[in-house]
């Protein structure tokens, strides 16, 4: 699950890392209303967006006055902000933070994920901060430092320090640079992080290190015991379709191709996608239906595809262990005849019942087309997408 940056920013601040004060807010009054109570002389007005990149984007502005934060606020907030993260429609802004201008003297990245293949928290940190950190990562490799956490002993201080000096922060900055750091491992570790990052870590002309952007994302898996990052969900940010699939407890994820897929099972999911690829043929979402799953749940399942205006052919492919597949077959029909279903749909299924299931396939009077194994399925689908069916 990902956060706005304001609420990452409210995370670190409970684990003593230093950021400008900040105010979140809606509209261009509350934008002016925020920078008076800020005071100073310099604010910063930052589009609130679940992607990164909006600096360039035109979605962070300095203002040296409060006609400015209010003018600022009022062209930002509404835009279609396009960021190499957002996609080609960008995403449109309905928040803002209203921060205190940092007087920057260098900007540094620092960020932590799980590596998987050594089962830690790994830090990375170079002195490249404030740019795309992939872009770095792809040209100049060696200027990213990685740290493997131990998780018995937590980031060490001499470890932080040592970071710390590779990517060239002053040795008079350590003590905060060093809090930084293990802030971000303990917030990293306390709520369940999968990446956190401190992009830039700036440090100031009067020698502050302070995080002036940050980003938290969380292990879905884990948010049972994390009320309060639950409540910081923004659905305004997440894909319509997920979020109407997630009320009906299926896994969901929208893809940029026009065939829709409706799998039993992750893994089955996954190789689904493989054969549309490797037959030429290009995925409009990942859909796992889950085990065993109900007539009505299959029903919603196919209804959620169809909302896609992209689609343009439909591949059920069920390996009926758990799940029967007459039961996917009646989903199929009733979905089909309930939405009035205009797209070629291609039917592989294997397993229980499976001759009850092409029954009904057949007897449903719907132009369905069956299909064999999975490839025979996935040529059939990627045919008919074309338009050769
Ligand atoms: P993004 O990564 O989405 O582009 P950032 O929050 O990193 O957004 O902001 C982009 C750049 O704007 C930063 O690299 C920094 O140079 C500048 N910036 C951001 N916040 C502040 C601030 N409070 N004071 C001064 N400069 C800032
Ligand atoms: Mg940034």
């Amino acid at each position: 699950m990902k956060i706005h940056e304001y609420q990452a920013k409210e995370i670190l601040r409970q684990y003593d890392v230093p950021t400008p004060r900040g105010i979140a807010c809606f509209s261009a009054d509350e934008a002016e209303a925020a920078a008076q109570t800020l005071g100073g002389g310099v604010w910063v007005v930052k589009a609130q967006i679940h992607a990164g990149g909006r600096g360039k984007g035109g979605g962070v502005k300095v203002a040296k006055s409060l006609q400015e934060v209010t003018e600022n606020a009022g062209k930002i907030l509404g835009m279609q902000l396009i960021t190499h993260q957002t996609g080609r429609d960008g995403q449109k802004v309905r928040r803002l933070l209203i921060e205190e201008g940092a007087n920057i003297v260098q900007e540094y990245y620092v960020g932590m994920v799980v590596d998987r293949s050594k089962q830690r928290v790994v830090l990375m940190a170079s002195s490249e901060g404030g740019m795309d950190i992939e872009e770095v990562a792809a040209r100049a490799p060696e200027k990213i430092h990685k740290l493997w956490i131990d998780p018995a002993e937590g980031l060490l201080e001499a470890d932080a320090d040592a970071i710390s000096g590779k990517i060239g922060l002053p040795q008079s900055v350590y003590p905060q640079s060093r809090a930084c750091l293990r802030g971000l491992y303990r917030a990293f570790v306390e709520k369940d992080a999968m990446l956190a990052e401190i992009n830039p870590l700036a440090l100031t002309a009067d020698q502050r290190v302070i995080a002036l952007d940050a980003k938290i994302n969380f292990d879905s898996n884990a948010l049972y015991r994390h009320p309060e990052i639950v409540a910081y969900r923004d659905l305004d940010e997440e894909d319509p379709a997920e979020i109407e699939a997630s009320k009906f407890d299926l896994s969901y994820i929208s893809l940029d191709g026009n065939i829709g897929c409706l799998v039993n099972g992750a893994g089955l999911a996954m190789a689904t996608m493989d054969i549309i690829k490797l037959y030429g043929g290009s995925p409009a979402n990942f859909l796992d239906v889950g085990g065993g799953a109900s007539k009505e749940k299959v029903a919603e399942a196919f209804k959620l595809m169809l909302k896609n205006p992209s689609l343009s052919a439909i591949l059920v492919n069920i390996f009926g262990g758990i799940m029967k597949c007459d039961v996917i077959a009646e989903g199929v029909v009733a979905a089909a005849r309930e939405v009035h279903l205009k797209v070629p749909l291609i039917v592989r299924l294997e397993g229980t019942n499976v001759e009850l299931g092409k029954k009904i396939l057949v007897e449903s009077g719907l132009a369905i087309t069956s299909a064999n194994n999975m490839a025979d399925a996935a040529q059939k689908v990627v045919a008919a997408a074309k338009g050769g069916n």
